[in-house]
């Protein structure tokens, strides 16, 4: 597998779609990653594995 396991934080513009690691246009997975005060919103992408963290905490 290429992608790094490290989660890449993302400024959120008007739209985040596109993959910046391999292109990938249609969109993400989530997942929820467990942290002290409650748990973070990880977008992962389908084609590459890639995380990212658009700083959403729920
Ligand atoms: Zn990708």
């Amino acid at each position: 597998m290429k992608a790094s396991r490290d989660i890449i934080k993302i400024e959120l513009t008007e739209e985040f779609r596109i993959c910046p690691q391999c292109g990938y246009e249609l969109g993400f997975h989530s997942s929820f990653l467990q942290e002290e005060k409650g748990y973070r919103i990880i977008l992962i992408c389908p084609e590459c594995g890639a995380r990212y963290d658009v700083g959403w905490r729920m």
